[in-house]
């Protein structure tokens, strides 16, 4: 079992240098198991172990894996320009800890959002050959007509693309707006592909990643959460 000293314990989860952890569990800070810890060289087992900073609890976690509904407004990166990024939606230990998002959304985009500090993981849901199918609720600048769906279920030619990119699935759920599933994760895809097909976006969310729905984690807008290992696997 892993055993760590506290003021590593609070460096790897976030909580800053490891000086300023240090200082923080000698200013009588931190606890654990609801007994205050001031000796940074006490060690502890890292499986399980909950800790508490200024009175508020946490459990260790080495690489953390989480889902935020992203609200419009925010910028998936971690230096943004423009609007504010979407770490800010999160407790700031995770932007100290390397935390990033999982792939794009669009500033104006909506809905679900991955994000960790595993890059491993990273790599394996952004990457193209994994063909994890997104699903996304579009809403049109015009009245959907059957044609545009034909079209995007066939394939539509985007000016910096070799072939016609094709919607998995594709299906209207209104006048003016429709479900689409994709597997690749090009740059404004959507949006492109919309256009393209001779109708414009004109508001865009994603709600659902592979079999895991926005709807089943019960998320507020600009709410976040751990996946548990369940929806994890549900990622596919
Ligand atoms: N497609 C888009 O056009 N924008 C997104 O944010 C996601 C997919």
């Amino acid at each position: 079992m892993k055993k760590m000293t506290l003021d590593r314990v609070l460096q790897t989860q976030g909580f800053g240098t490891r000086k300023w952890c240090r200082e923080l569990l000698e200013s009588g800070e931190v606890a654990v198991a609801g007994e205050l810890v001031d000796d940074y060289r006490a060690e502890f087992a890292t499986d399980g172990l909950i800790f508490s900073v200024y009175g508020e609890s946490w459990l260790y976690r080495e690489r953390v894996y989480l889902v935020v509904n992203k609200p419009a407004g925010y910028e998936c990166s971690r230096k943004p320009s423009h609007h504010p990024g979407v770490l800010s939606l999160l407790p700031e230990q995770y932007g100290r800890r390397d935390v990033q998002p999982v792939g794009r959304l669009d500033h104006d985009t909506t809905g679900m959002l991955l994000m960790s500090d595993d890059g491993a993981f990273i790599h394996a849901q952004s990457s193209p050959k994994s063909h994890i199918p997104k699903l996304y609720v579009a809403t049109t600048h015009d009245r959907i007509e059957p044609e545009l769906i034909a079209r995007l279920l066939q394939g539509v030619k985007l000016h910096d693309e070799p072939a016609p990119l094709s919607a998995l699935k594709c299906s209207a759920v209104g006048e003016y707006q429709l479900e689409i599933v994709l597997e690749q994760g090009k740059y404004h895809q959507v949006k492109r592909m919309l256009a393209a097909a001779g109708n414009h976006c004109a508001a865009l969310s994603r709600v659902a990643i592979g079999r895991l729905s926005l709807d089943e984690l019960q998320l507020a807008e600009g709410g976040w959460a751990h996946l548990t290992v369940e929806q994890l696997a549900k990622l596919v």
